[in-house]
């Protein structure tokens, strides 16, 4: 039997191709994809622009299906007991438990995160990427059976941005009644409101689009600011009026723009954190001036974070599960594609006629 799957084979170009489902060895798993997300960093390696992801299998938001399961695998790493038909989630990239960042507790900085993610399409087991009919979990891949009650039209999410502001507001170590500015409402800004707001903290979401902020307002924030609306000053005033004149307790850069990190520095209070995920580019082009001293008189923490420790996507699952009746989860993403229309979506994505793409293959 073969599956299909979309090969970016050059800037902006992909093609849909067809392989032989690979047979599963000791401790793998085939799965059979439902849905998949289109994230950003998607637009970023379609653009070329990624430094090691080039003629791969493309996608990484996930949930699938078990198809077969590979000798050995009898549970999750939950310890929940998996079987053909279950549908599971998993991160995206590998921790090998081996190297020197996972050896020292850091799986998301594992060396060999990117073994098996995107690979070239032509290369066994194939089905290295989302986009696809089928994703094929290595084995040693961390994976989870997807909680009977949650609809898969949310849970696609979950192994990207769900799992990374749960893992960087965990790091900052947010806590009840702290003030937290985000800045930016996409997806990211969207979930950590959530996240923040069971956390019992107070949270401010600062962004230019205010179709943006009222979702954030129903995602449970506590004010949100118009940047275009105000001036630099009038918005420094408006979070020193919030904060009861002490400024944020945390700032979450979840916005991409490099300005946002000195912006962020300047919004915090004296020994505050502030957790960088947005910003992502090391390229000169997004340099941006900054006076160190402001790191060391104020006597901040910054705490830059890239993917997750892999078990935070179990625990994204569980705050879908308290909380997914009340909020709307199903806002975050807004038009469906098929496998075929995988050009147009990234197309449209690009230009921005669409924020989060499905594609159902
Ligand atoms: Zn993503
Ligand atoms: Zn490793």
């Amino acid at each position: 039997m073969n599956g299909r799957l979309a090969a970016l084979v050059g800037p902006k170009q992909i093609e849909i191709r067809e392989y032989p489902l690979p047979s599963v060895e000791k401790g793998a798993l085939l799965t059979r994809v439902l849905r998949s997300n289109l994230c950003g960093s998607e637009l970023h390696i379609w653009r070329w622009a990624h430094p090691l992801i080039k003629n791969a299998v493309m996608g990484h938001e996930m949930v699938a299906q078990v198809v077969s399961l590979g000798q050995g695998v009898e549970s999750d790493y939950a310890g929940n007991p998996i079987k053909a038909g279950d549908r599971v989630v998993a991160p995206y990239f590998l921790t090998c438990l081996k190297c020197g960042p996972c050896s020292r507790g850091d799986l998301n900085m594992c060396q060999n995160a990117y073994r098996w993610w995107s690979q070239k399409p032509e290369n066994p087991p194939h089905f290295t990427g989302t986009f696809a009919t089928h994703y094929y979990i290595q084995p040693g891949q961390f994976f989870y059976k997807v909680p009977e009650e949650l609809p898969s039209s949310i849970v696609a999410g979950a192994n990207c941005g769900l799992s990374q502001v749960i893992f960087g507001l965990e790091k900052a170590g947010l806590s009840s009644g702290e003030n937290l500015v985000i800045q930016g409402a996409g997806g990211l800004g969207l979930y950590a409101t959530a996240v923040a707001k069971e956390k019992g903290a107070i949270v401010t979401v600062v962004d230019g689009i205010p179709s943006r902020l009222e979702l954030a307002k129903e995602f449970g924030a506590d004010h949100t600011i118009d940047l275009k609306s105000l001036s630099w000053d009038a918005l420094k005033e408006k979070v020193l009026h919030i904060t009861e004149t002490k400024g944020a307790d945390v700032v979450l850069e979840v916005s991409g723009a490099p300005a946002a990190f000195p912006e962020g520095i300047e919004l915090l209070r004296t020994c505050g954190r502030l957790v960088s995920i947005g910003n992502v580019s090391v390229d000169k082009a997004f340099e941006v001036p900054l006076a160190p001293g402001w790191i060391t008189r104020k006597s901040i923490t910054i705490i830059g974070v890239v993917r997750y420790n892999p078990w935070y996507l179990l625990k994204a699952l569980e705050f879908l599960k308290r909380t997914f009746k009340k909020l709307n989860y199903e806002k975050l993403t807004d038009k469906t594609f098929s496998l075929d229309q995988i050009q147009e979506a990234l197309e449209q994505a690009e230009n921005r006629t669409v924020t989060r793409a499905v594609i159902i293959p």
